[in-house]
Order: structure tokens, then C-alpha cells, then sequence
């Protein structure tokens, strides 16, 4: 068989993929009738598909391309990695100098005494390990009864067993047993599609107070921690009202429950400060981390985990759990590589900079929209929300979700790339997106938001 490059044709390409490849959360009879997508170079903001499309990546992969595709000095950096040390484990009482060099790194720029990094592969790795970590802390001081975790519908958290549990997705959950045992999920502070008559803060006060009750329903004293993304991401970009993050908080501290923040997609500038939790005003005791940790040029994650927690568990024997992976040299050289790109080209500022005014009111602007009902946007991270009336903040009925879809395609025809959930339309574009390419994709959204309204029935 000839060797499989990227000049070969499509066609061939997308044949062998749909023969061979299982996509994640693709229908693979689907994929072989369309045939996927080939993409085949990254720079900047840019990608280039096998027929020579330009397309502006509004995604940044998947959420997680912070610092822009192409950067060499990644690769320069992995590669004398590999010569010198390609794997070295860090189980039983051994370690080495790329997950030294950054554990020191993440723990001086996490906020407060959050000084310990536990290494994963992935987010859903990092989320699996804090199951772990939160009910072997509960256990170690003598309440194992605390084990349960409240989460909230509509979050994500991963997709291995834990992840997918923690998260409250319910197409996944219909498939392969989740949630499991302990896991249980309240109400998300979605305001435009749940506040009814309520104002936002209103609203993000009363969805905090189901926290609350959960917590008296369950008894204090079975509850290990409460998980949620600043922002939700894969859920729509849910911004959550003012109110909700402080009372959420106050709660937290008032049961004694320990708090997560899944900083998967929020972590490392995406909301313009190195975390979510710091434009949020949380203090978690756990972080977890992936994605823009390495800009996604090399997969990792972690738990970013308080002092208590950290000497607690430490101090108990041993913690028993890790991945043959966790703290892998290359991916650590790379992501302190890219940690230092992000603070010495000052990339957090420039998110600052480039998303208020400049995105923001342009973002802003596509409420004008007659299919536009709010537009949000923190940092580098947006939604529109579609819909058939702006007034009522109405969805739409008997085309649910197919709007979304249709104008995600009108997107991706269109050389943008910008994510569908349900009728919301999401956007995390490289934190390096410069003001002329933020003209061009707000002009290609545009386009297609008129194409995919013309087609409404
Ligand atoms: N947590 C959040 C908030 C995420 O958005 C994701 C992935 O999108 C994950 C966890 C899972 O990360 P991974 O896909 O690296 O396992």
C-alpha cells in the first residue's frame, strides 16, 4: 500500500478514514456517506484543509490552541526533550527535571496556596484523579461517608467513566451506565434559557441555592465536593450571573465542602487572567487543567491541589493511583515551553486588549441580528444565542437544534470554523487572534448567520 500523505486526493483520504478511523462523538455511518474534513497545516488562527481552503480555526482545535498553530520553538523544545530524556516514569520515589520545572511553574502561577500539581494525560485524567483525591482527603481524616460530588446538568467534565459522570451531558449519560454511584447534578445558572421572569441575579442567586438544598437533602456530612467550570464551555459558553460564583462559594465554606474548579478550558488566559477562577473571584482547592497548558501541541493535564489537601493525602501512605504518563517528560517540556511563550509575549494582555473593546463590540453587534437573541463574551470566549424570538427569549420548537447545525455548516462552508450546541453558536479562537482577524470572522459569522436564517421555515 502507497504511504498515506497530504497530497493525496481527498476522496482517497477521507475513504481510508471513515474505513478504518473511529471518530470521537461522530456517527461513523454518517461520516463515511460525507467524508470528514482533512485538515492539513495550522498557523496562527489559520487552517488549511486538503483542498486548499483558508479557514479561520474560531475553535482553537478544541478549545485549546492558545498560543496559535506553528509555533517551532514547541517543537524544537520536544524534540531535544526526546533526544535527551523521551520517558522516565514518576511513580515509586522518582522524578525528573521537565515535571519539576513545571509543577514549580503551575504552582507560581495558581492563585493562592494551590502548590501542587498531581499530572494527568487529559482533562477527563484530571478529573478521574480528583474523584480519587477528594474521597481519599474525606477518608484519610475520618469521614469516609463524605463521597459524594455535586455537579451541575449541562457541565463537562471528560468522557471516561468519571469525567462523563461528573459531567451532567445526557446524551451521554444514556450510553454505557453513567453516571456512577455518587455523582449527582443540579440545575446549571443558564439565565437566558432557564431564568423565566427572574433577573440574572436573581436567577444565579436561586440556582446557587440549589447547592444549598442538595446539600441538606443528601446531610453535610456525605458531601465530599462540589465541581463547575467558571464558565461552562462544551455546554454553550454558559456565563453564569454575578451572584453565582460568591454564593456558590459562601456555601462551600459555610458545609466545609471542597470546592473544584474545571479550569480545562478556562485555565492558562482564556478569560484574560491565567485562570477562570480569578475572573471569577473563586477560590477552589482543586484545579483541574489540560488544553492550554501545552496550547495542545503535546497532551496533558492535571490537579492543581491546595496545601491541606496535598499534605493531607501525602502525609497518609501511599495515594494509590497514577497514570504511566503522569508528569511525561516531553509533554512537561513543552507545556513550560508554552507557559513561557504566554507570559513573556505577554498573550494575557493582548487577550485583555483585543476582547474589550475590540471583539466584544463587535460581538456584541450581531444582536442586531434578527436570529441573534444574547450575545456573551469573557475574555476570548463567546455565544450567540439563536433564536426565533429575541422578546420571549423563545427556542425554537420544532427545529430545535437543527438551526444550530445548519449554521454550523453555512460556517464551515463559509471557512470558519464555529461550534454548535443545541441553537447556541460558540467561539474560543487562538488567544493570538490579531483585530483584522477578528474582522474576518465576525464578517464570515456573519454571513452565515444571514445564509442559515434564510433557510429557517
Ligand atoms: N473539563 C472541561 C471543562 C472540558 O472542557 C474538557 C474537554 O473539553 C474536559 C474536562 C476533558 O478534557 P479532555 O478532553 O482533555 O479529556
Amino acid at each position: 500500500m502507497n504511504k498515506i500523505t497530504n497530497h493525496m486526493p481527498t476522496a482517497e483520504l477521507q475513504a481510508l478514514d471513515a474505513a478504518h478511523h473511529m471518530h470521537p462523538f461522530t456517527a461513523g455511518a454518517e461520516l463515511a456517506k460525507k467524508g470528514a474534513r482533512v485538515i492539513t497545516q495550522g498557523k496562527g488562527v489559520w487552517l488549511t484543509d486538503s483542498e486548499g481552503n483558508r479557514i479561520v480555526d474560531g475553535m482553537a482545535g478544541l478549545w485549546c490552541v492558545n498560543v496559535g498553530y506553528g509555533r517551532h520553538e514547541l517543537g524544537e523544545v520536544a524534540k531535544r526533550q526526546m533526544d535527551e530524556l523521551c520517558y522516565y516514569n514518576t511513580f515509586f520515589q522518582t522524578t525528573h527535571v521537565p515535571a519539576i520545572a513545571l509543577a514549580t511553574k503551575i504552582a507560581e502561577l495558581a492563585p493562592g496556596d494551590l502548590n501542587h500539581v498531581f499530572y494527568a494525560g487529559s482533562g477527563s485524567e484530571a478529573n478521574d484523579t480528583n474523584i480519587r483525591l477528594v474521597r481519599r482527603y474525606w477518608d484519610v481524616k475520618g469521614q469516609p461517608e463524605r463521597h459524594i460530588i455535586i455537579s451541575r446538568k449541562n457541565g463537562y467534565h471528560g468522557s471516561t467513566m468519571g469525567g462523563g459522570s461528573l459531567g451532567g451531558m445526557t446524551p451521554m449519560h444514556q450510553q454505557g451506565g453513567l453516571p456512577i454511584p455518587g455523582i449527582v447534578h443540579i440545575n446549571q445558572p443558564y439565565w437566558w434559557g432557564e431564568g423565566g421572569d427572574m433577573t440574572e441575579d436573581e436567577f444565579g442567586l436561586a440556582r446557587a441555592k440549589e447547592l444549598e438544598d442538595k446539600i441538606l437533602e443528601l446531610g453535610p456530612e456525605k458531601v465530599a465536593a462540589f465541581i463547575g467550570e467558571p464558565i461552562q464551555g462544551a455546554g454553550g459558553v454558559i456565563v453564569p450571573p454575578a451572584t453565582y460564583w460568591p454564593e456558590i462559594q459562601r456555601i462551600c465554606q459555610k458545609y466545609g465542602i471542597l470546592l473544584i474548579a474545571d479550569e480545562v478550558i478556562t485555565g492558562f488566559g482564556r478569560t484574560g487572567n491565567w485562570f477562570g477562577s480569578q475572573t471569577f473571584g473563586i477560590r477552589p482547592h482543586i484545579m483541574t487543567i489540560a488544553k492550554g497548558l501545552s496550547s495542545g501541541y503535546a497532551p496533558i493535564g492535571g490537579s492543581i491541589v491546595c496545601d491541606e489537601i496535598a499534605e493531607t493525602v501525602g502525609g497518609a501512605g501511599d495515594f494509590n493511583h497514577g497514570y504511566t504518563y503522569s508528569g511525561h517528560p516531553v509533554a512537561s517540556a513543552v507545556a513550560l515551553e508554552n507557559l513561557r511563550i504566554i507570559e513573556e509575549e505577554g498573550i494575557i494582555d493582548h487577550v485583555r486588549n483585543v476582547a474589550h473593546p475590540y471583539l466584544a463590540e463587535r460581538w456584541k453587534a450581531l444582536e442586531d441580528h434578527p436570529m441573534v437573541g444574547e450575545a456573551k463574551l469573557v475574555g476570548l470566549m463567546g455565544s450567540i444565542a439563536l433564536t426565533p424570538d429575541k422578546a420571549r427569549r423563545a427556542k425554537f420548537a420544532s427545529e430545535a437544534g437543527t438551526v444550530g447545525l445548519r449554521t454550523r455548516e453555512r460556517c464551515f462552508a463559509n471557512n470558519l470554523v464555529m461550534r454548535h450546541v443545541g441553537d447556541r453558536m460558540i467561539i474560543a479562537p487562538p488567544l493570538v487572534i490579531k483585530p483584522e482577524e477578528i474582522d474576518v470572522l465576525i464578517e464570515r459569522a456573519r454571513k452565515s448567520l444571514d445564509e442559515s436564517y434564510a433557510g429557517l421555515k
